[in-house]
Parts: C-alpha cells; structure tokens; sequence
C-alpha cells in the first residue's frame, strides 16, 4: 500500500505546517484504516498518533498498526489538545464550530490553520488496493443491469424494481448500497434525484437505472436508460444523442484534461441536439469512500484529471413531465484515456 501518511506529510511541508490533527471520519479512514465511529489522528513530520475510546482501542489495534495508538476519553478533544504544538492544520469544512472554540481554548499556544480540502485532494488519487474494490465493486453493479434486462420491468413498481436492485446487490456480496437506487421512469425520469414510487412502470417508456455498491469501503456509481418497448422517435433521438454525448466526453477523459473541458464536451453536443437546457447537472465526479467526491467535473471546475483519479461520466437528457434519459459510466482515469468499469451495452436495452 502506498504511505498515505507520507502524502499527508508532503504536503505539509509545502504548506508550512507542523502537523494535521484528522477528525472527520472518511479522512481518518483513509488516513489511517479505521472504520469505527469515534477516533481522531495527528499526524506531523516525526509523528503519527491515533487517538479513540475504549470501544474501539482494539479494533486499532488490528486496523492502525503503524500509529501510536493512544486510549483517550470519549470526548477526544482534550487529549487530542494536548499533544498540539507550532502550526497545526484541521479540517474546517467539517469540524464544528463548537469543537474549534474548545480546540481553540484549550491549545492556546497553538497556531491553527484552516487545511479544508488536503486529504479530499490526495484521496483523489487512488492507490491500487482502492482501485481493486472499486472495480469488485463496480462488477456487481454490472451484474444487476443484467438481471434487469433478465427480468425487464414494465408492469412491477419503481419500488419493487429498487428492492430487486439492493437484494441482488447484497446477495452477490456488496456489503452496503452507494445510495438507495434510483429507479424512474417516464415523467419520473425528469427528476434527476427521483424517489421510487408505487405505479407500475408503463410500456414504451424509457427508465432511469442509478445504481451503485460499496465494496471494502469503496463505492461504485453507474446508471443505465432501459426503454419497456418501442418508443416514440423524440425519445429515441434523445437516448442516441445522449449517448454521443457520453462516449465523445468519456473519449476524452484522460490525465491532464481540464474537468470544465470535458463537461464542454457532452453540454456541446447535448445544446447542438437542441436539449441544452435539459442538462441542468455536471457531467460527472470523483467516486471512492464516498460517492460524490474530488474531483468535480462541471462547467466551473478548473481541476485537472490526473491519473488514478475514478470519475463518472453522466450526460443526461430530462423534459419535465415527459422523460429522461442518463448514461454513467464509472471509469479509471489513465494517461492513455480511461479504463472503463461500467461493462454493461450502452446501446439501448430493450426489455419487457
Ligand atoms: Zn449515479
Ligand atoms: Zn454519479
């Protein structure tokens, strides 16, 4: 495995700190390997402490072998404080204003300096173990698309389909969902977040699948458009022109593209289709412990793909009351292009 700790360090150095104090819980993780509920890490030049209550110091002691593991109370504050000195980033994007002022009060010598966004920043960039669960986790993704064109859906509920998605999921192993699945079709497609609901889906429609699980820690994240049966011509054009739009923006995800670059491809075509403002999301965004992560590809964002980085890639097509119409693709970034990890066809899947 590659020295997380070691990264955290590096950039230390470039920022002039003397030590990072990680309290939020998906950076303690990846930081350190503990996936309790109560811990926080301080991690400098010459240290690397980890600090939890008794319910979890033996679970540390398995998953935090190369920290110096201290009991501390449940309230870790105190002992955290007290091990402060110099300059000492924390994460203010997360911690709680009550938690700085006693921070604050009790390392009064203490420079801190708000650090929002380094470990988010190196998560970024996975190391080969992460990139194995994501694609382990990817690959049941895959397998329940199958099962859906198995089964095809028109005539059962968005709901039912939904709880056929999570128990296939978790009986091939996933040990949780990325996010209750997204299952909506016709009008209900035109809601990009839509819940499942408890009409059967009608024939010669199109339906929104947005499925993901978590493998080891690591999310997947993918979505295909099944249509129930012949469809009218304006919906099968916007199915095609999503799906140029999905495989010209996925071509060119690859390691030191701009993210607002990529968007710009899919939202070219999608506006010269003449649904540009049927596109109201960004095209894609990181995907690891948490599914919506670093980095973020959209119209404003000026980070560039580096290799390692996993993105989706989500052109969508939604005309209130009507239809809507998404292809996601979770992909690798590479220096060649990208390692794609959504297998299941992109062209249209016709099913009963
Ligand atoms: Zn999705
Ligand atoms: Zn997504």
């Amino acid at each position: 495995l590659t020295d997380r700790p070691g990264r955290v360090v590096a950039q230390l150095e470039e920022r002039g700190l003397d030590a990072l104090v990680v309290t939020h819980l998906v950076n303690l993780r990846w930081a350190t390997g503990f996936t309790g509920s109560n811990g926080a890490a301080i991690i400098g030049r010459d240290e690397r402490v980890f600090l939890t209550d008794f319910r979890y110091t033996e679970r540390a002691q398995h998953e935090v072998p190369d920290f110096e593991r201290v009991k501390a109370g449940r309230d870790l504050l105190a002992d955290v404080a007290a091990r402060l000195s110099g300059r000492v980033g924390f994460d203010d994007a997360h911690m709680s204003v009550r938690e700085h002022a006693r921070l604050r009060e009790l390392a009064a010598d203490v420079e801190l300096v708000p650090t929002a966004g380094l470990i988010e920043a190196l998560r970024a960039v996975k190391d080969e173990g992460e990139l194995a669960a994501i694609r382990a986790a990817a690959t049941l993704a895959n397998g329940a698309y199958e099962m859906l064109a198995e089964q095809g859906l028109s005539g059962r509920t968005e709901a039912e389909v939904a709880w056929a998605i999570e128990r296939d999921l978790r009986e091939r192993g996933a040990q949780a969902l990325s996010f209750e699945p997204i299952v909506a079709a016709g009008a209900n497609g035109a809601l990009p977040h839509a819940l499942p609901g408890d009409t059967p889906i009608a024939p010669n429609t199109l339906v929104v699948l947005d499925l993901g699980c978590i493998v080891d820690g690591y999310c997947s994240d993918c979505t295909r458009t099944f249509a129930t049966g012949p469809l009218d011509d304006e919906l099968e054009q916007a199915y095609e022109l999503v799906l140029d739009a999905q495989q010209r923006s996925l071509a060119a995800v690859v390691a030191g593209a701009t993210c607002s670059a990529v968007d710009a491809v899919a939202r070219d075509i999608i506006d010269a289709g003449g649904h540009g403002e049927r596109f109201g999301h960004g095209l894609g965004h990181g995907v690891g412990l948490e599914v919506h992560e670093a980095p973020r590809l959209g119209q404003t964002s000026e980070e560039v793909l580096t290799a390692g980085n996993v993105v989706t890639v989500e052109p969508g097509v939604y005309v209130p009351g009507r239809f809507g119409v998404r292809i996601e693709d979770l992909v690798i970034v590479g220096h060649d292009g990208p390692e794609v990890l959504t297998a299941f066809p992109k062209d249209l899947t016709r099913v009963g």
